[in-house]
């Protein structure tokens, strides 16, 4: 061990003279001149002075004063210099993937080294680090599925949790385990940090961790909500009058009709704005009713008018716009690209900014534009804190963002674009005043905004807890009801019994609470156990290509498009689709394949166009499927080259029994009557379809169950897709035949037969169960 200490000494005293002469170099000069401008440089001594008296310690301060690129850089440089190069090994964990590898990308170049020398970093499925890499960033998942390998973080000597302002999951869901790894490493350092000032809520869970601020500056930002927007858009924004500006080629009455469209679009879009809504009104109203203004219809004309008018009457900035979601993004940059108002399209730079986009993209976010060229960006709630632009001046703010919610008494998760809150505002607005005051758009009234709360509910008290819980199992941290107990803000505890009844049910868990094959496999996958079910049977059956297309389509959403003045024809569009199979699920599956035929042969759009299907969807199914796949890989489920996993791919009944076998027990039973259709649920007694699933349009459906994916109660409930299935489907694939045995099987679906009435089942299964016995046995 002597030669061993010998060794990493000679590498930590190598280090010391690197990064000495990177610091003596005129790059490392200019370098070290703009980190000693950042308002985190001034803290330095005390920071570091804090973590080695401390083995806890909370930092906050306002987003880009360094946190991120300078703290961890600190920490390392200190190690380095006290000749500990070789030896120290710190891990900084990021929210998201696209933080990860951005931060790590930047702080390398910071060191003027390449990542993978002594900066790396680690995401799902992808990561550059290398044998002397001693700071790695990564995202909470990669940390976590570390602790389950390696209980105690061997080696590691600092811990730096970001961005724990944002209270996901994931990060609350660290905490808890690391606060009870630290009495087990006492050298351990850790250190927590927000961007917001509710440090003593961390500090205080960590008994009385020392707390540092970081003073941070930024320029004074003016706030215009909806009233000014509108009228800085309908007045003094005037590109809807300038003729001059429409493409040469076109005829001047071509563009005089293209104008007088555009015009009205905007007029009666802004016009619904104030009509649907009496701004003074919600002031008083909850939260919850806000949800009734929508922005979404009127959100990307307006955007878009905002954007002329910065484009053309404003000084030069960057352009941050804050959206909710890729899907969005996407069919912004599609308007804005095919819009002539934003100028000469040399000028204008437009960029997205989101979780799943490529990483040659994300450098051209941070990078300074030529003189005379806007930066428009259009990103996701990510860029309010774990991502910088600096050249950002104006900002756009549409006031919400997708978040998950759960309700435990209904017991029903939902994705949802809804308003954001106060801190989220004030955050979007902060983006603007980095280098010089800006100017920021909310594209809602001050009254929406008096209404928001003050901070966002924590993501553990919001979303289902059911994966939470697998991970609980797998990292084998005990019993779920008492190590969530322990988390910075309990989950109800009936949200929590909810979440572990559901993974017996479906056969994750054992009785005792144990993880199941099935369950272990589930935690692998980071989607919702039942879709997680549905790939990973769909891979074990070999019929793994359509339910990619079903997964992905009850991922993202509806493909079918019902415009409310065309729903009979959108809703006979569809069943044409159905091929009297009874199924939705099947129904998509068509719909996509053909989608990528028309695709193949250029003619997509109409495709679409003639279907009732919205190509955006259809392209997110698309992208998703192939992230599935690689997650499949990843589990060891799918082999390399795919060479069994769709030899049943066109057998329908196989592919009813895998959807089952995913939805169970989303299950109801159908009953034929005369001149109607009888279905219930266990839960809810008689509910109904929707019009536009396949299933509501049949007089007859020659099936006794139909599976289903998400029931909504709005006076009756009602179910939305739907799947027929016989009862041998049901009994073979319904719940767990993994677990228990078909024993175990029988006595959980013994209370369905019963109360469906249906004890000829309970014959059926014995006749199958003699014969499966049979077959074991032999
Ligand atoms: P914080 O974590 O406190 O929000 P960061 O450490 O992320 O702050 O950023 C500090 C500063 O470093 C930013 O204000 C920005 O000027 C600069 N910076 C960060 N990332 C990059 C990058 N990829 N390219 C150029 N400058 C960057
Ligand atoms: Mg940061």
């Amino acid at each position: 061990s002597t030669v061993m200490e010998k060794i990493l000494k000679r590498r930590s005293l190598q280090l010391r003279n690197q990064q000495q002469a990177w610091e003596e170099s005129p790059e490392g000069q200019r370098m070290l001149e703009f980190r000693r401008s950042l308002p985190a440089y001034k803290e330095k001594q005390a920071l570091l002075e804090a973590i080695s008296r401390n083995q806890v310690v909370v930092v906050s301060g306002e987003t880009g004063c360094g946190k991120t690129t300078q703290l961890p850089q600190y920490i390392l440089e200190s190690e380095i210099d006290a000749a500990r190069g070789a030896t120290c090994s710190i891990i900084c964990t990021q929210p998201r993937r696209i933080s990860a590898m951005a931060v790590s990308e930047r702080v390398a170049a910071e060191r003027g080294e390449k990542l993978g020398e002594s900066v790396g970093y680690k995401v799902r499925l992808e990561g550059i680090k290398g044998r002397d890499t001693r700071l790695l960033f990564c995202t909470t998942g990669i940390l976590l599925r570390r602790l389950l390998i390696d209980r105690n973080l061997k080696g590691v000597t600092h811990v730096i949790v970001d961005e724990i302002h944002e209270r996901g999951m994931n990060e609350d869901f660290l905490l808890i385990v690391l606060k009870e790894l630290l009495p087990r490493r006492p050298e351990l350092r850790l250190v927590l940090m927000s961007a917001t000032l509710n440090a003593e809520l961390f500090s205080s869970y960590f008994h009385g961790a020392p707390m540092i601020h970081i003073p941070g500056f930024t320029y004074p930002v003016r706030s215009n909500f909806l009233e000014n927007v509108l009228e800085i858009t309908g007045h003094r924004l005037t590109p809807y009058n300038q003729i001059d500006d429409y493409g040469q080629e076109k005829s001047w009455k071509m563009q005089k009709q293209a104008l007088r469209k555009r015009k009205s679009q905007i007029a009666s879009a802004v016009e619904d704005a104030l009509e649907t809504a009496d701004f003074r009104e919600y002031g008083s109203r909850t939260r919850d009713s806000l949800s009734c203004w929508n922005p979404d219809s009127i959100g990307f004309n307006l955007i878009e008018a905002v954007l002329c008018h910065i484009c053309r009457k404003e000084r030069p900035g960057a352009i941050l716009v804050f959206m909710t979601g890729w899907d969005d993004i996407n069919s912004l940059k599609d308007q804005l690209l095919a819009n002539p108002f934003l100028g000469d399209p040399s000028k204008v730079l437009l960029l997205a900014c989101h979780g799943s986009m490529a990483s040659s993209e994300q450098r051209l976010i941070f990078d300074k534009p030529e003189d005379g060229v806007r930066k428009i960006v259009l990103a996701t709630n990510m860029a309010e804190t774990s991502i910088t632009i600096n050249d950002v001046v104006f900002v756009v703010d549409c006031g919400k963002a997708k978040e998950t919610s759960y309700d435990a008494l209904n017991n029903t998760p939902c994705l949802l674009p809804t308003w954001i809150s106060k801190a989220s505002a004030r955050q979007r607005r902060g983006r603007a005043g980095r280098v010089q005051p800006g100017e920021c758009y909310h594209l809602y009234p001050r009254c929406v905004y008096d209404a928001f709360t003050d901070y966002q509910l924590p993501e553990l008290l919001r979303t289902p807890l059911q994966s939470l819980c697998l991970q609980i199992k797998s990292l084998r941290l005990g019993s779920i009801s008492d190590f969530l107990s322990r988390a910075l803000q309990s989950p109800e505890p009936l949200s929590i019994q909810n979440a572990i009844e559901y993974l017996k049910v479906i056969g994750a868990l054992d009785d005792k609470e144990e993880l199941t094959v099935l369950g272990r496999y589930l935690s692998m996958l980071p989607v919702e156990p039942k879709l997680g079910k549905m790939l990973i049977y769909g891979a074990i059956f070999n019929c793994l290509d359509p339910i990619l297309t079903v997964v992905a389509g009850l991922s993202v959403r509806d493909p079918f498009l019902t415009p409310f003045d065309k729903r009979d024809l959108a809703d006979s569009a569809k069943s044409q689709f159905s091929c009297r199979d009874y199924s939705d699920h099947l129904a998509l599956v068509r719909a996509y394949e053909g989608w990528k035929d028309a695709e193949r042969e250029h003619s997509g759009y109409e495709y679409c166009w003639k279907n009732f299907l919205s190509a955006q969807t259809l392209k997110a199914i698309d992208s998703l499927r192939k992230q599935f796949i690689f997650l499949l890989k990843d589990t060891g489920l799918v082999d390399e080259n795919f060479s069994t996993c769709n030899k049943w791919s066109r057998d329908e009944n196989l592919i009813r029994a895998v959807i089952c076998a995913g939805l169970y027990p989303g299950i109801c039973s159908v009953v034929n009557k005369e001149k109607s259709i009888a279905l219930k649920t266990m839960e809810d007694g008689q509910v109904m379809l929707y019009s536009n699933s396949v299933n509501g349009r049949e007089a007859r459906i020659p099936y006794p169950w139909l599976v289903f994916n998400e029931k909504v109660k709005v006076n009756s409930v009602f179910l939305r897709d739907s799947t027929a299935v016989s009862d041998t489907v049901l009994l073979l694939f319904g719940g767990n035949i993994t677990q228990g045995g078909l024993d175990g099987h029988l006595k959980m679906l013994g209370g369905y037969l019963e109360f469906f009435m249906r004890p000829d089942l309970a014959s059926t299964y014995l006749g199958l169960k003699r014969e499966l016995d049979e077959l074991l046995h032999n």
